[in-house]
């Protein structure tokens, strides 16, 4: 643990002042992307003196974000666990459920699913679930998670209640009950709003729909929203929670689930790329100075396959860009390389996946890891322990995905990324990864904390039947097998002392959220600096659950800036 915090508490320094560097560096050929909203803020409106006013301002701002969000089309991923109680734990997942799609924000929220193509596998997912979760699917369910209301959001429907004044984080917020007036129709919303006291923006509400329309239900949400851009506050989070274990209690569905929103900046259709963005950083190709000779050119030929492969699963919005965490993920690497000897003809980069499943895979040379799956790794000899697997498919020569080398093999549409790309290896080839990485481990300074890599994959083993869709690799290979066995590094089950829930100073895996937090607008990914909690009971533990979110809401500071919302967002916080 210490390790692992030391290790990340460095390269955050180095990655930070990075940025430092190239923001005071004379305006470079790569601006920003970031589109600068043109109906920022009213400055020169005059604030508010009245509730009844600041109402008012709430309502219009809330119509300009519809506004500002029309030309969007941000992924929506929910993940979700229900509960069964267990007399020693509480309520623990029993079963789980994944979704992943795109939105688009137009006239009617549309989404079109990752996921939906296989309609058996989707189907089989959902189970018995499909009934109560359609809702989600439907433009009004939407349009309720992301905004208070998305038709009607005024006073001939709604009551506003001021409440009182409170800060969350840094902002302070007023605070109104929000009800629906009588006769204002069914499935409307019915809760709590918090509004930022500068722009009068809603930056969380809390709550559910009223009425409840026959054969469906609306779920109770707790919805945040972040500042990332000049003017605007972004739908980024939603928690749902439903269930009753108090004694005698017939609620029959219980379950929590995360809604994580992101991609805001994604081109809505990326043919039609500007000219602008074309980058001119490598205008003269000065890597050999004459023709490629046979062996150069199948290097240069992977190294093409590679680089198409992450820059397209970047632009379908499921790679963060290159940053901060990349470079703990390749501290990593190169202590496993440096200790073992491995020297390759090509450097090994890593990425981290957007998505929630716990899953690695490695396209040429370049390692991806899944945000949940940094979330939930306890330590650093865990990552190793991950990370070696992958290094070991490179050392091995097992990527040899050139047929990506090939750009019309790019063409697809994001929502078939899935579809198009896979990057499983063939069993002998996974045995003889985990042979290898098990090597490289006893070699490298990790041999002496393997007992908590191995106690991660005694918790996957025991939770893993659980589990299923958190464990569904969609385009690598599963850490478990089909009925929720440990199939990766399993010769690791049989290393250091058994699992013990009770033993609070034992943590096998973390609840999912804890590491890394993710910029819903730029896909930007860095290390949550949350301090540590002390763990009281083993109900505490919570391995690969979801919690509730509770982002630290911070203002971003604009004017003058790049524009940046990473950078401004880094400096508030630093
Ligand atoms: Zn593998």
């Amino acid at each position: 643990m210490r390790n692992w915090k030391l290790i990340a508490t460095a390269s955050l320094l180095i990655s930070l002042s990075a940025v430092a560097q190239q923001t005071a560096a004379p305006s470079s050929t790569s601006t920003p992307q970031t589109t600068q909203p043109t109906t920022t803020t009213t400055p020169a409106a005059a604030q508010p003196t009245t509730m009844d006013q600041v109402v008012d301002r709430t309502i219009e701002r809330e119509h300009a974000l519809m506004d500002f969000l029309k030309t969007r089309t941000p992924l929506v991923e929910t993940y979700l666990q229900n509960l069964k109680l267990d007399p020693q734990l509480g309520p623990v997942p029993s079963q789980d459920h994944y979704f992943l799609g795109r939105i688009d924000m137009a006239e009617s929220v549309d989404r079109r699913d990752y996921l939906s193509k296989d309609s058996s596998f989707q189907n089989r997912l959902m189970g018995g679930f499909s009934k109560l979760f359609k809702f989600e699917y439907k433009p009004m369910g939407f349009s309720w998670m992301i905004f208070a209301d998305r038709e009607d959001f005024d006073r001939n429907h709604y009551d506003f209640r001021y409440v009182r004044r409170e800060f969350l984080g840094d902002v302070r917020c007023l605070v109104f009950d929000v009800t629906p007036k009588k006769d204002a129709g069914k499935g409307r919303f019915i809760g709590r709003i918090w509004v930022e006291d500068q722009d009068f923006n809603i930056v969380r509400l809390n709550g559910t729909y009223a009425p409840r329309p026959r054969n469906s239900d609306f779920f109770h949400m707790d919805s945040w929203r972040l500042n990332l851009i000049p003017g605007y506050w972004l739908p980024a989070y939603i928690y749902s929670e439903e269930g009753d274990f108090s004694y005698g209690a017939k609620d029959t569905m219980a379950f929590k689930a995360q809604t994580r929103i992101w991609g805001y900046d994604l081109k809505k259709n990326e043919q039609g790329g500007e000219l602008t963005q074309i980058r001119v950083d490598s205008v003269k190709d000065e890597t050999a100075a004459g023709d490629a000779s046979p062996l150069q050119a199948e290097r240069q030929w992977l190294q093409q396959a590679e680089d198409n492969v992450v820059e397209r699963l970047q632009n379908a919005g499921l790679l963060a860009p290159e940053g901060e965490v990349d470079k703990i993920l390749q501290t990593v690497v190169n202590n496993l390389q440096i200790t073992n000897n491995i020297e390759l003809s090509r450097p090994v980069r890593t990425r981290v996946m957007l998505t929630s499943p716990l899953e690695t895979f490695s396209v040429g040379n370049t390692i991806i890891v899944s945000r949940g799956l940094i979330d939930v790794l306890p330590d650093e000899a865990s990552l190793a322990m991950v990370l070696s697997h992958e290094l070991s498919h490179i050392v091995l020569g097992h990527n040899l995905g050139s047929k990506f080398a090939f750009n019309d093999r790019m063409l697809f549409t994001d929502e078939s990324t899935y579809q198009n790309f896979g990057f499983r290896h063939v069993p002998e080839e996974e045995i003889a990864a985990d042979k290898k990485a098990m090597e490289m481990l006893k070699t490298s300074p990790y041999n002496q904390k393997l007992d908590t890599a191995a106690l991660f994959l005694k918790e996957l083993a025991a939770r893993g039947p659980q589990l299923s869709a958190l464990l569904t690799a969609h385009l690598g290979n599963n850490f478990t097998d089909n009925k929720g066995g440990v199939a990766r590094m399993a010769s690791l089950l049989n290393v250091g002392p058994a699992l013990d829930p009770n033993k609070l100073d034992q943590i096998a895996a973390l609840p999912l959220g804890g590491r890394v937090k993710l910029n819903a607008w730029d896909d930007k990914v860095e290390l949550i600096k949350a301090a540590p909690v002390a763990i009281t009971s083993a109900r505490d533990k919570m391995p690969f659950e979801v919690t509730p979110f509770f982002p630290r809401l911070t203002r971003i500071v604009s004017g003058g800036n790049t524009g940046n919302p990473t950078t401004a967002a880094n400096t508030v916080q630093k």
